[in-house]
């Protein structure tokens, strides 16, 4: 019954969720996982450790074989969340993180209610512009087709149960950290009143 509780974390490329994620786990007992994933591994990324990579087509048998909680293609590319390792987490009473797009996070709230999804919303559309022109790693033409998924995204954002402004990262991580501790505290609190009689 005291079961772990599971966050999504998502939000559009250059917002900064993937620095929010890293401060969470410095900071807090949390599980991140590890996504499968198959687009090609980017320089500085470590296989096993930032994503699994692998070939479309196992990437699909594992799907067929219920080996992922959730999946999504995302700019011509497969994501997936293994499922076994969570649900194990989960059933021992750690709490979990994901940080997955839209599509991935709303199916794994329909299959598991409790999920508390977070959403991260930069200051402005011309901050999230500016920091993915800072990063350097897309050209114009792939910066403006980010900016339009991010459009999409944020239509999903009222779906989530809390949106977070990363406009100052300190302040923004220190939020999600008291959501966090609120959601868990309180479901412990819960489970408590459930055995209590
Ligand atoms: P990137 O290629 O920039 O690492 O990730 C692209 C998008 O895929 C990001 O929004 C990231 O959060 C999302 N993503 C990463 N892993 C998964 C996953 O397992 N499932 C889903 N649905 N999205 C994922």
């Amino acid at each position: 019954m005291n079961k772990g509780v599971l966050y999504i974390i998502s939000g559009p490329s250059g917002t900064g969720k993937g620095t929010i994620c890293a401060e969470i786990i410095d900071r807090r007992d949390i599980y991140l996982s590890v996504s499968t994933t198959s687009r090609n591994k980017r320089s500085g990324e470590i296989a096993g450790v930032t994503y699994n990579y692998t070939t479309p087509e196992e990437f699909r048998k594992m799907a067929e074989e219920g080996e992922l909680l959730e999946w999504a293609v995302y700019n011509g590319n497969y994501y997936g969340t293994p499922r076994a390792r969570i649900e194990q987490l989960l059933d021992e009473g750690k709490d979990v993180l994901l940080e997955i797009e839209p599509q991935g996070a709303l199916k794994v709230k329909e299959k598991i209610p409790e999920t508390v999804l977070i959403f991260v919303i930069p200051p402005s559309i011309e901050v999230l512009r500016s920091r993915l022109v800072s990063r350097g790693r897309e050209t114009e033409e792939e910066i403006n087709a980010r900016i339009d998924a991010a459009k999409w995204e944020f239509m999903q954002a009222p779906k989530y149960n809390y949106i977070v402004e990363n406009d100052d990262l300190a302040q923004c991580v220190s939020e999600v950290m008291s959501i966090m501790d609120n959601c868990t505290a309180k479901r412990k609190k819960v489970y408590k009143l459930l055995m209590s009689e």
